[in-house]
C-alpha cells in the first residue's frame, strides 16, 4: 500500500512554521512523493517570533529568519510556489486553483494558513502610519515611519504590544501602551505576573493606560494621535494596533470544511473533509488533556501538530494532545509558559518577583495545569514534564464541544 499522497503527492497551502515543519518531516521520515507549499508571501519560510524582538530592533535582512537556506529545500525535492496565494479549493475534483487561475491537483491536501492581525472597525485603522505586526513585509512598512517616530502609541497589552514597547523604548522613543482590561497580559497570566510586567515597562518609561478605550484613530491620511472614549487624546506619529489575531479559515470554510474560528481538526490533524489536514495556528483542535477545543498561537503548536501531520501521513498515526508552551521576551526578562491556566482554582508565586525570578504556578483542584517561569528555564522544563503527568488524559477526561 502507498504512503497518503504517495503517488498524487502532498499540497499544502500556506508556507510558514508549520508548512516548513511539515515537509521537513516528511522528507526526514522518506515520504518519496512530491510536496509542494504554496505561499502568498514571496520569501522562503520564516520564523516569525524576532519579527517583534531583534528583527525590529537590529533591521536584520530577511534570510536571517528563514528556516532552512534555499539549497534545503531543492536538494530535499520540496517545491515552493511563493509569492501567490491559493484562492479555492475542490475538495471533491481534489484541486486547488491559485489567485492566478492555474489549478493543479493533490492527493493529501494540508491547510497551514495561519492567521492574520484582528483589526478595529476604525476609521483610520488603514492610515499610512498604522500598522499591524504578523509579517516581514509589516516590519518593512513599519520601521522607516518608527525610525522617525517620536511618539507612539500601541493599542494592546498582549506578548506583541509589550514586546515591541521594550523595543522601542530601548531606542529611546517615547511609547504609550492602551490596555482595555484592567492589568496587561490578562488573558494569559495571573494578576503576579501581569503586575510584574507592568512594573518592569513603567520602570523602563512605557506609559501603561488600563482599561483604556480606542475611540478613534485621528487624522486624514496619516495619524495625528487617538482618542480615548473618555475624550483623551494622546499625540502619536506612529499607532500599533496589536489588538491579536485571527485565523485564516476562509479557504476552508468556502471549501465546505467545519469551521469554528479555525479549522475543526480531530487530534490526527484531519479536517471534516477526506484527505484535507490542517495544522497550525489556522486550526481548532480538541484537547482531551484540558477538556475543550483549543487554538494555539505559538512555535511550540505548530512544530509539534505538524510533526503529527507528517506522522499520521506516513501512516502511523499518533493522537496529539499535547502541553503547549510559548515563550516572551521583554528587556532582559524571559517569560515561559507552559500549559493554560485559564479555569485554575489556585495560583501560588514561588520564588521572588522583586529579582525578577519567580513562577507563577496555576492548579485545578489540585492539578497543576501551568506555570509561567520568569527568568527560569529550569522550573519551565520541569513544569512541562509535572503538567504533562498531571493533566495526562483519560477517557473519563470529556471534550466540551467534541462531535
Ligand atoms: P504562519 O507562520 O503565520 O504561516 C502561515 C502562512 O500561510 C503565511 O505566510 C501566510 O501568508 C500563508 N497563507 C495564508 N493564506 C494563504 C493562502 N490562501 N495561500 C497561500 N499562502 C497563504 N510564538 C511563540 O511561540 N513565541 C513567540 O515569542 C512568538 N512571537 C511572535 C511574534 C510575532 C510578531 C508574531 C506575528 C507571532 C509570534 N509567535 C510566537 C507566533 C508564531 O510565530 C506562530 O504561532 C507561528 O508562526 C504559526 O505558524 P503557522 O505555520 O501556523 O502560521
Amino acid at each position: 500500500m502507498s504512503r497518503a499522497g504517495e503517488k498524487e503527492g502532498i499540497v499544502v497551502i500556506g508556507a510558514g512554521q508549520a508548512a516548513a515543519q511539515l515537509a521537513i518531516s516528511l522528507r526526514q521520515g522518506e515520504f518519496g512523493g512530491e510536496i509542494l507549499l504554496i505561499g502568498a508571501e514571496p520569501y522562503l519560510p520564516y520564523q516569525r517570533p524576532p519579527l517583534s524582538k531583534k528583527f525590529l530592533s537590529e533591521q536584520q535582512s530577511p534570510d536571517k529568519l528563514f528556516l532552512r537556506p534555499k539549497n534545503y529545500w531543492r536538494d530535499h525535492g520540496i517545491d515552493l510556489a511563493l509569492g501567490v496565494a491559493a484562492a479555492h479549493i475542490d475538495p471533491r475534483n481534489k484541486t486547488v486553483t491559485f489567485a492566478d487561475g492555474r489549478e493543479i491537483g493533490y492527493g493529501e491536501l494540508v491547510l497551514a494558513t495561519g492567521t492574520r492581525a484582528s483589526l478595529l472597525p476604525l476609521p483610520g485603522a488603514t492610515f499610512e502610519n498604522v500598522f499591524s505586526l504578523r509579517a516581514i513585509v509589516d516590519v518593512h512598512g513599519l520601521r522607516p515611519v518608527l525610525d522617525a517616530a517620536e511618539r507612539v502609541v500601541i493599542v494592546g497589552g498582549g506578548y506583541i504590544g509589550l514586546e515591541v514597547a521594550a523595543v522601542l523604548r530601548g531606542e529611546g522613543r517615547a511609547v504609550t501602551v492602551l490596555e482595555a482590561e484592567d492589568r496587561v497580559l490578562k488573558r494569559v497570566t495571573a494578576p503576579a505576573v501581569s503586575d510584574f510586567f507592568d512594573t518592569l515597562h513603567r520602570g523602563h518609561g512605557v506609559d501603561i493606560r488600563l482599561g483604556a478605550r480606542l475611540a478613534a484613530i485621528l487624522g486624514e491620511t496619516r495619524t495625528t494621535g487617538v482618542a480615548l472614549s473618555d475624550g483623551e487624546v494622546l499625540p502619536a506619529d506612529l499607532v500599533l494596533l496589536a489588538t491579536g489575531a485571527r485565523a485564516n479559515d476562509e479557504l476552508a470554510q468556502a471549501a465546505g470544511l467545519a469551521c469554528q474560528d479555525g479549522i475543526l481538526v480531530d487530534e490526527f490533524t484531519r479536517s471534516s473533509a477526506p484527505n484535507i489536514y490542517a495544522i497550525g495556528d489556522c486550526t481548532r483542535l480538541p484537547s482531551r488533556r484540558y477538556g475543550r477545543r483549543l487554538r494555539l498561537e505559538s512555535v511550540q503548536n505548530a512544530v509539534d501538530q505538524a510533526k503529527a501531520a507528517a506522522a499520521v501521513l506516513l501512516g502511523g498515526p499518533a493522537a496529539y494532545d499535547p502541553v503547549p508552551w510559548f515563550w516572551s521576551d521583554q528587556y532582559d526578562v524571559k517569560l515561559q509558559i507552559a500549559g493554560l491556566s485559564t479555569g485554575h482554582t489556585d495560583c501560588d508565586i514561588v520564588g521572588e518577583p522583586a529579582a525578577a525570578r519567580f513562577s507563577a504556578e496555576y492548579r485545578c483542584d489540585g492539578r497543576l495545569i501551568a506555570v509561567d517561569a520568569i527568568n527560569d528555564a529550569r522550573a519551565h522544563m520541569l513544569a512541562r514534564r509535572h503538567i504533562a503527568q498531571e493533566t495526562e488524559p483519560t477517557d473519563a477526561v470529556a471534550l466540551e464541544g467534541a462531535a
